[in-house]
């Protein structure tokens, strides 16, 4: 997708929506369409929360993740509309707000509403997104394997159900494992472009630069804490128990429409691995990653060079930028 006109909100800004209230927040979450995005940045660990050599989780850990958030505009009282982004007149630099907002702005008879700079049809700029770009520490989190009860691969129409819940179920672990508040760690879903059916989830620390968080939950201990913490809420140790979904375990008031989805049973089979899954360092898989290093490889010119290489690669550290560089004494 592209977008024509697109402004970066300042940091002021973006400073002010950071302090204001959940109350507040909730209305302009109602208010406004928002859309969250990651890219990861080029330095990530990788782990896999492993049984024998099976992964049932891979995760990786990037310190400062891009998050980049796009507001598409207010949503239109009649929801058949389309979104339409935000409209600015550039001669009084003012936002135009309103369904007739352009016309009352440049209609020099309304002395309420006109433009005081007499700006004209030029002047307006419509269908124009906003966009904040920041960096967080971030966890994705990847299902290799979907499964049921009895090890069954679950059927496609159940991913995003299966998903969502265990989002929903790890953020909650984490919450109360780690005493964090709720608006402390997030989530987004990040779809997998080579499969649309598959989404990877991304944990991220809402501060800038990160209190250490979701860094801990690679630890083997603290992981099996939020997963034993998270099997606690989803009723597994209990005789009362909700169907699917109930405001006990998976539902709040922010996650409403996700309540017909939000299916305890169908993460309980994964999460009882992972309470005995050992969380290992792996190395990086990712196709640049992967052809960095097949490069890398294909320049060594000794046997001794391979190994070295191969090694580093396998235990997930950063790989050289090059080889074979000739680093001369007089060099300029
Ligand atoms: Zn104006
Ligand atoms: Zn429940």
């Amino acid at each position: 997708v592209t977008y024509q006109h697109s402004i970066e909100m300042p940091d002021q800004l973006a400073e002010q929506r950071s302090m204001i209230t959940s109350d507040e927040e909730e209305r302009q979450r109602l208010g406004y369409h928002v859309t969250r995005h990651y890219t990861p940045s080029g330095d990530r660990k990788f782990y896999a929360a492993q049984a024998g050599d099976r992964s049932i989780l891979n995760l990786s850990y990037d310190h400062s993740g891009k998050i980049v958030s796009i507001n598409h505009g207010p949503i239109p009282s009649n929801r058949d509309e389309p979104i339409s982004g935000f409209t600015l007149c550039t001669a009084c630099n003012r936002w135009i707000l309103g369904r007739n907002g352009v016309a009352e702005h440049l209609d020099q008879t309304n002395e309420m509403k006109k433009c005081w700079r007499r700006g004209t049809e030029e002047n307006i700029i419509q269908n124009i997104l906003l966009y904040t770009d920041t960096r967080h520490d971030v966890i994705k989190i990847d299902v290799p394997e979907m499964y049921d009860e009895t090890g069954e691969p679950i059927d496609d129409i159940l991913f995003t159900p299966f998903i969502k819940t265990l989002a929903q179920a790890i953020i909650e672990g984490i919450q109360i494992s780690l005493n964090v508040d709720v608006d402390e760690v997030k989530y987004l879903l990040m779809v997998n472009p080579q499969d649309n059916n598959r989404s990877s989830i991304v944990l991220y620390e809402t501060s800038e630069g990160g209190a250490g968080i979701l860094e801990s939950i690679v630890t083997r201990s603290i992981f099996h804490r939020i997963v034993s913490e998270a099997l606690v809420i989803l009723h597994e140790y209990e005789e009362k128990q909700c169907d699917r979904a109930c405001y006990e375990c998976l539902c709040n008031y922010y996650n409403q429409s996700d309540h017909d989805i939000l299916d305890r049973k169908l993460v309980l089979p994964l999460l009882r691995d992972l309470l005995t899954a050992d969380v290992r360092v792996v190395k990086d898989t990712s196709p640049t990653t992967v052809n960095h290093y097949e490069h890398l490889i294909s320049q060594c010119e000794s046997s001794l060079e391979k190994q070295v290489l191969t090694a580093i690669y396998q235990y997930g550290l950063p790989l050289p930028d090059s080889a074979q560089e000739i680093i001369s004494e007089n060099d300029e």
